[in-house]
């Protein structure tokens, strides 16, 4: 669609869409069940505990229970872990007990993350028919060898069956992610993977480049001398997906995010405009009225800790300049970037924020503050964060 047949807010990158998302209400669902240990993932997963699900779902079921009533939800996210490993009727209870406490608005956007080798087209329907609107698929690479080093038990070709069968299925809004810099992956391999994601159409496509988390194997192999990921070869990776993606017709509107006009994903969207939203689950993570809090991540705490109504580990109230700070840092994720506001004023008014003025990583375009180089994002919120109070 081009720019000019759209509504404002339909566009991926607009201003409009960026500050309208901090007036959504959002929950996350956290699905913590993996069928094994990808080896540089350093989220709150559990293996070999399937014996568990029914008590981590009644865990779940009273902790969304005990949250006070809000208004109708506009976004749920399930992610994890492994949402699809579990089956449809389960999730489809988890979506009716936060429809019962606090409604799911008219319009709701309900995502889940899958991985293809879980994915079947008839799984594909009773998630349609449970009310998932959006799939995103945890596909990471095209290439077999980068399959293998990532330490994923998926062939390239599950990857297309499944977003075939969402296509059949009827799911209104399809991502693909896609993991660039692993061991051995040149540019070559890189674009032949993005080129096959991007010709299945999709609607959405994220990019992460691989990362080295204390405590994986992949920590381990890199402390034992096995190659890191490359810097330059991931900012050129970087590079090559957006333009590709750019290409294809798919918008950026955040550091590691492409989509089509209308196929933002609203979950993410509200969290980077400061809104408030729920989560549930092993380690979840939630925003209301000021105050941040985070459940227990160890998973017999917090299964212990749920059923008993109390899951959650640690909370802090975000105020003041805190407040300003965080909704910049957020905020500049974003390709619309941020209001400048009083903390976009100080950022201008520091020599770190002028030198990058300076050097073009940030530019202040009337009342907004954006990242002019995507892949310099995080300099720009160390800037954001040493600002002094005033
Ligand atoms: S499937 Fe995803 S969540 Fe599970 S271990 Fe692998 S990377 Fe982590």
């Amino acid at each position: 669609m081009p720019r000019s047949e759209s509504t404002p807010t339909d566009w991926p990158d607009s201003p409009e869409l960026a500050d309208r998302a901090g007036g959504w209400t959002a929950a996350y669902v956290h699905i913590p069940f993996c069928s094994r240990l990808c080896p540089y993932c350093d989220f709150a997963v559990v293996t070999g505990r399937e014996g568990d699900l029914d008590r981590y779902l009644f865990a779940l079921g009273a902790e969304i229970d005990s949250e006070p009533a809000w208004k109708p939800l506009d976004s749920v996210y399930f992610g994890g872990g492994t949402p699809s490993l579990i089956d449809p009727t389960q999730l489809a209870r988890v979506l009716e007990k936060l429809d019962r406490q606090f409604g799911l608005a008219a319009d709701v956007e309900i995502s889940l993350e899958a991985n293809p080798e879980d994915w079947s087209p008839a799984k594909a329907v009773a998630l349609r028919e449970a009310g998932f609107t959006r799939v995103s698929f945890g596909a990471q690479s095209f290439e077999q060898r980068t399959l293998i080093s990532l330490g994923r038990r998926h062939r390239p070709e599950q990857g297309e069956e499944a977003v075939a069968s969402a296509r059949a299925a009827g799911f209104r809004s399809v991502n693909l992610d896609l993991i660039y810099g692993s061991a051995g992956e040149d540019l070559a391999r890189w674009t032949s993977s993005v080129e096959r994601a991007l010709g299945l159409g999709l609607d959405h496509l994220s990019c992460y480049g691989l990362t080295v988390e204390p405590g994986t194997a992949l920590h381990r192999r890199v402390a034992a001398g096995a190659p890191a990921p490359d810097p330059d070869i991931q900012a050129d990776q970087w590079e090559t997906a957006n333009a590709l993606a750019t290409d294809a017709g798919l918008v950026r509107y955040e550091v590691s995010n492409w989509a089509r006009p209308g196929h933002t994903v609203r979950y993410n969207l509200a969290v980077w405009a400061q809104a408030d939203f729920l989560g549930f689950g092993l380690s979840a993570h939630r925003f209301r009225g000021g105050i941040r809090s985070h459940n227990y991540r160890h998973f017999d705490t917090y299964l212990e800790a749920a059923t008993a109504g109390v899951p959650v580990a640690g909370y802090e109230e975000v105020s003041g300049w805190d407040r300003e700070l965080e909704r910049l840092f957020l905020g500049l994720r974003r390709a619309a970037g941020v209001i400048s506001g009083a903390g976009g004023a100080a950022l201008g008014a520091s020599p770190e924020g002028a030198r990058l003025e300076e050097a073009g990583v940030i530019a202040f375009d009337q009342d907004r503050l954006r990242v002019r180089r995507p892949l310099l994002t995080d300099a720009a919120s160390r800037a954001v964060l040493a600002l002094p109070p005033p």
